[in-house]
């Protein structure tokens, strides 16, 4: 299979086609943005994290029968996945209450959920990704009925896959996003888990100091990202092959950068 053209480039990957239409590879870049793209820097490091992390979460999900897009990480920086429709809305589970949903309703910062919290944000950078209800869905018709009712079911068994795999390593899983997009098999659609799950992407605490091992290390300037994020990965068990002593290494490298600066 054969790496072909850039396809898109969005904030945090690239995707490239291939030889095989079905097929595609995703590059995870070391680019972190946050607020809607005004706050910009790289991170040296952190796409192979995400790379190794993501890979991780999606191939357990698929053993416990969660349908998603991954074939196989190929390298440090890049996976095959399969060439997917992805569904327009961005889809935020909330475990506890912090972020956008603290500023927007006042609700203190930390308070536990009792249920899980779905949210729907609209797909859209240049309206930053505005919340929209499921109604507003359906009304445009960015996805049907059918494919957000087995969403839903696949983000509840997600979630509580999760909660317990991230309890199991001392950190707590207190809200992440997810994306999904249609699979065209023998002409007919399927919706399957798409995208990435990574620190990127999800809020994870430590379970007992309530640190932040997450993209809020960025928004909010704490600093060390690549610490918190190699304390993931090394959580997880995924940091012992050869790609992974390079990912620490990089990590050595950029901080030994930035003491020189
Ligand atoms: P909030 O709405 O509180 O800013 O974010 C809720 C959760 O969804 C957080 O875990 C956050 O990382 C994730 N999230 C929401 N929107 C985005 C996005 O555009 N990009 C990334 N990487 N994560 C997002």
């Amino acid at each position: 299979m054969k790496k072909g053209k850039k396809i898109y480039e969005g904030k945090a990957k690239i995707i490239y086609s291939t030889s095989d239409k079905n097929l595609v590879i995703q590059y995870f870049k070391d680019d972190a943005t946050a607020f809607n793209n005004k706050k910009k820097t790289t991170i040296e490091g952190k796409g192979v994290l995400n790379n190794r992390i993501s890979e991780h979460i999606l191939s357990n999900l698929s053993q416990i029968g969660i349908k998603n897009h991954l074939v196989k990480r190929l390298n440090m920086r890049e996976q095959v996945i399969k060439f997917v429709e992805i569904i327009p809305i961005e889809f935020i589970v909330r475990n506890v209450a912090t972020g956008s949903l603290t500023k927007r309703l006042g609700i203190e910062d930390g308070t536990v959920l009792k249920e899980p919290l779905i949210e729907y944000c609209l797909k859209d950078d240049k309206l930053g990704d505005p919340l929209i209800a499921e109604e507003h869905i359906y009304a445009f018709e960015w996805a049907n009925k059918k494919e957000i009712e087995k969403v839903k079911k696949m983000i509840f068994r997600i979630n509580d896959f999760m909660i317990g795999m991230f309890r199991g390593i001392g950190i707590k899983l207190i809200d992440f996003k997810l994306e999904f997009g249609r699979l065209k098999i023998n002409g007919k659609n399927e919706v399957i888990l798409a995208d990435e799950i990574s620190p990127d992407t999800c809020r994870l605490w430590d379970s007992i100091t309530d640190k932040k091992l997450d993209k809020d290390r960025f928004r909010k300037d704490l600093g060390d990202l690549i610490p918190a994020y190699t304390e993931v990965a090394k959580r997880l068990g995924i940091l012992h092959e050869q790609s992974n002593v390079s990912a620490v290494n990089v990590t050595k490298l950029s901080s030994v950068k930035k003491k020189s600066k």
